[in-house]
């Protein structure tokens, strides 16, 4: 079981992230915009997994992700990007950016647990 931070600016798609992951034994951190998602980041310890929406106030998920891949302890964890976003673009500009994997909303739970046990 991991500890991993949500983070969504979408209350109700946060809320079915954690209980999803909560019910499957995993530790929750929430966080509803890139800017929270990297305070949390960097206050709390043992993070190993971060799920991220990519559109967002004041911090998206793509500056999310180059903002942790600077920091020495999130070089090599996994990101996953959960998003409504599907384009190649955006898909090669997350992962030019670190991202690790692509999930496309709406998610399927069995799927998104299987994606966490694939990465971590
Ligand atoms: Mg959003």
């Amino acid at each position: 079981m991991a500890k991993i931070l949500a983070v969504d600016d979408s209350t109700s798609m946060r809320q079915m992230v954690a209980f999803t992951l909560r019910g499957a034994g995993h530790t929750v951190v929430e966080a509803s915009d890139g800017m929270e998602a990297l305070n949390a980041a960097k206050g709390e310890q043992g993070i190993e997994l971060v799920i991220s929406d990519i559109n967002m106030p004041n911090m998206d998920g793509i500056s999310l992700v180059k903002e942790l891949r600077a920091i020495p302890q999130f070089k090599f964890t996994p990101i996953l990007m959960l998003t409504t976003e599907s384009g190649t673009d955006k898909k090669q500009e997350g992962k030019a950016a670190g991202a690790t994997g692509w999930i496309i909303k709406p998610f399927n739970p069995d799927q998104l647990l299987a994606t966490i046990k694939k990465v971590l």
